[in-house]
């Protein structure tokens, strides 16, 4: 990905660096080459800034961009899971992909770690991303996700002879994990996603307290990925199939919705970082109805949203690490809705909006394993800012609002203003 060659003052602002220290009222950012020189008061900036390009922040906010922690790049925002497989050939699926990673940056979101993708699209999108071909998030790339045989994502009844090869690959025991994986490490990427447990969303067979993978194939994924340098996360709701994970040795959990006193302690213990995206959960209970969605889908949803708003609770206070992200690309939970996951955490969890902001970038970073180069503003790190027009502290839902997001940087160079991406330069084709 391309760095600016000149340097930046992004002033007139309250700096929040993502650490979840206190803002520094009236400070600013100085970039240099794409990478920062200073934070902190503009009254001590370094001398030698005058000749800068200044960026104003409009008497508002600067801030770490913000890292999606579970993007679906390839959701096209389906009606019915079935479509995910079935609707549109992986040629289309590729385009929407890519004006999603568009989209996610334009919300202010300049990393996104990958919760599954359909076929190696993931790959393929971050090779474009970072050859500046397209605009979008630094991604950390999944590829197609690994479930258990007869488990939450293995919908397609046998008589219609649907293969599911671009979404998933159903395993049946250890050896069929372990092949799973090998299939993954030749496509490239960087994290496994699986699928310990089951959702509120397939009540009748797979409803949120059954397992879909044995521990023994959760323990072939983790040793076969971790072999080759690959990290693995995985859907677990049931209190069992987050405690098989963590004994398995996942890198991270998704949701983590029912966690007992144990869980939480061997959660603690390894330090593993949990995404719980809960807007979803939210948003399923208020439009499920519009869907189609049966009363008792609905009800799991309920007690899955009661449940991870609880864990999320207890996870935070105990000194263990959230990252935010919300699972968009569902109808009811479409791409560019981002901020509303924060905008929830404070509201509805009761976070402080300091605490959220810091999972949305310092451990979103961590999340990514790139915390020496992104999620805080720190000297040497990537220019990778948001610029606000407001006080996110004060109403956190100013985020929402993409027309607020004054500049969204990488590197030092603005990719979108006011919500509307710049495109500039040629690309480099390699
Ligand atoms: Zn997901």
């Amino acid at each position: 990905m391309r760095s600016a060659t000149d340097a930046t003052l992004i002033h007139n602002g309250q700096v929040i660096d993502g650490t979840g220290a206190p803002a520094i009222p009236d400070g600013c950012v100085l970039i240099e080459s794409g990478i920062i020189r200073y934070v902190g008061p503009l009254r001590t900036v370094p001398p030698g800034s005058e000749s800068a390009v200044r960026l104003n922040a409009n008497g508002g906010t600067i801030m770490p961009g913000l890292v999606e922690a579970h993007f679906h790049a390839t959701y096209f925002n389906v009606a019915a899971l079935e479509d995910l497989d079935i609707k549109y050939p992986v040629e289309y699926v590729t385009l929407l992909a890519a004006c999603n990673a568009r989209l996610v940056l334009e919300c202010g979101y300049t990393s996104a770690r990958s919760g599954g993708s359909l076929f190696n699209i993931d790959v393929w999108l971050k090779k474009a991303i970072e050859n500046d071909l397209v605009i979008g998030p630094r991604l950390a790339t999944s590829g197609r996700e690994i479930c258990g045989a007869g488990g939450l994502m293995d919908w397609n009844p046998e008589f219609r002879k649907i293969g599911m090869e671009g979404l998933i690959l159903l395993v049946n025991g250890a050896d069929e994990a372990r092949k799973a994986v090998r299939k993954l490490v030749k496509d490239g990427v960087e994290w496994v996603k699986t699928y310990p447990t089951g959702d509120a969303a397939a009540a009748d067979s797979n409803d949120h307290h059954t397992l879909c993978m044995t521990f023994e194939e959760m323990h072939a994924v983790v040793q076969t990925a971790h072999n080759h340098g690959m990290k693995v996360t995985g859907h677990c709701r049931a209190t069992a199939g987050i405690k098989n994970a963590l004994l398995a040795g996942y890198d991270a959990i998704e949701h983590g919705t029912f966690m007992d006193d144990e869980t939480l302690e061997l959660l603690l213990k390894r330090n593993v970082p949990v995404v719980p995206a809960l807007y979803f959960e939210m948003m399923s209970i208020e439009r499920g109805p519009e869907f189609g969605m049966s009363q008792a889908v609905i009800d799991g949803h309920q007690e899955t949203l009661d449940g991870g708003a609880e864990s999320a609770r207890r996870i935070l206070a105990a000194g263990g690490r959230l990252g935010m992200g919300g699972d968009y690309g569902f109808a009811w939970n479409p791409h560019g809705d981002y901020a509303k996951e924060l905008s929830f955490f404070v509201n509805y969890v009761g976070l402080k909006p300091l605490d959220v902001i810091k999972c949305a970038t310092q451990t979103g970073a961590e999340i990514l394993g790139r915390e020496h180069e992104l999620g805080t503003l720190a000297v040497g790190k990537l220019g990778d800012v948001l610029v606000v027009d407001g006080d996110v502290l004060a109403d956190i839902s100013i985020l929402q609002d993409r027309k607020r997001l004054i500049a969204v940087l990488q590197s030092g160079i603005i990719k979108s203003r006011c919500g509307v991406s710049c495109l500039s330069g040629d690309a480099v084709v390699s």
